[in-house]
């Protein structure tokens, strides 16, 4: 079998899905999520696993769609993750071709416990949040005094053979931003690649601000202040690297990353399409329309509508996000519900 190419009106290639399995998490991280009141999605508005497979199964046996991340709320939370991932890692691009490279975006707290089954089931790479390495601020930022869980997890994600794990650290101006250089030598000593990314508008309270973001340049001018680094030559990923001129290539701490979304972002190169738990299709993170997925295979149809519905989706994306710009209107879900 040979695969389409999914294509969009402004000549973007899409190999990448991201697939969220619930809205659910047990943190409850200051930016992303208010303590109590969050609106859940009742357990039969989300996805089952043969649907999401099947869902996925077009995407990677049609489309060509090459890469899935499984991200929420929180997909450790989910029962049984073990389960979908090995149903998901089983999958071959066009049919018969390489398998799909499956990753997760998680919290890592429960990671010492989860880890070696989800490689066992087929995951191949892992990227954990950390946004900062003080207890006391971890816990006022996530509400949950896990900091000494998390970097246990991160080691039982490399035990497990999840290496390189990417940490990514949301930087927020006056909350975190002194702790660039405490990361990067966290990555550097642990050899974990430390990626920064600026923050969105998709905070759950609305209270993002410009003034907050601190911008690319900036992270990497206190970067280079310690620890020079020069420019790796950027692929499809929203992460633009830098290699630490001190460490030789290769070395997995070698590595720091920004993904500069509001102040450089990389729209034109951007292959993603996001499938949300609740079975809706966003073909951009700041999408404001939803393509229902989970309507029509509940309702009879063949996988033929579907992937017309997925085209769709895709023919549908706008050229990039305007964030900072008068035309920029925030969706109406914040991260967690969207899939970050
Ligand atoms: N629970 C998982 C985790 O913690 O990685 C996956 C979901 S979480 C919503 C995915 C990522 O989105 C996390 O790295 C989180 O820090 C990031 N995130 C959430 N709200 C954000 C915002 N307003 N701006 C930038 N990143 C945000």
């Amino acid at each position: 079998m040979s695969a389409t190419e999914l294509i969009d009106t402004h000549g973007r290639v899409h190999r990448d899905l991201r697939i969220s399995v619930t809205d659910r998490c047990n943190f409850r991280c200051t930016y992303c999520m208010p303590e109590e009141g969050m609106d859940w999605l009742a357990r039969s508005d989300i996805l089952t696993f043969e649907e999401t497979g099947r869902i996925a199964r077009i995407f990677v046996e049609r489309y060509g769609v090459d890469s899935i991340r499984l991200t929420g709320g929180e997909p450790t939370v989910r029962a049984h993750l073990p389960v979908l991932v090995r149903l998901l890692s089983g999958l071959r691009v066009g049919g018969d071709g390489p398998l799909v490279d499956l990753a997760m975006t998680t919290n890592g707290a429960t990671l010492r416990n989860s880890a070696q089954d989800l490689v066992d089931a087929g995951l191949r790479r892992i990227n954990v949040s950390l946004d900062s390495l003080r207890a006391d601020r971890f816990e006022r930022l996530t509400r949950r005094d896990e900091l000494a869980r998390v970097l246990d997890g991160i080691a039982a994600a490399k035990e497990a053979g999840l290496g390189p794990v990417k940490v990514n650290v949301v930087l927020i101006g006056g909350v975190n931003d002194d702790e660039v250089l405490d990361f990067a030598r966290f990555g550097r000593e642990n050899g974990v690649v430390v990626r920064f990314i600026e923050f969105m508008p998709l905070d759950a309270d609305a209270g993002w601000q410009q003034a907050q973001v601190v911008p690319q340049a900036e992270i990497v001018r206190r970067i280079s202040e310690a620890f020079p680094v020069e420019p790796v030559i950027r692929g499809s990923e929203p992460a633009q690297r830098f290699r630490y001129l001190d460490l030789p290539e290769g070395d997995p701490g070698g590595i720091v990353g920004v993904i500069p979304s509001v102040t450089e972002p990389f729209c034109e190169a951007c292959d993603r399409v996001r499938l949300t738990a609740e079975g809706q299709l966003r073909n951009c993170l700041f999408a404001l329309d939803e393509f229902d997925l989970r309507g029509p295979m509940r309702s009879g149809a063949t996988d033929d509508d579907l992937a017309e519905v997925i085209q769709r989706a895709v023919t549908a994306k706008w050229a990039g996000h305007a964030i900072g710009r008068v035309q920029f209107i925030r969706p109406g879900k914040s991260m967690s519900q969207i899939g970050g």
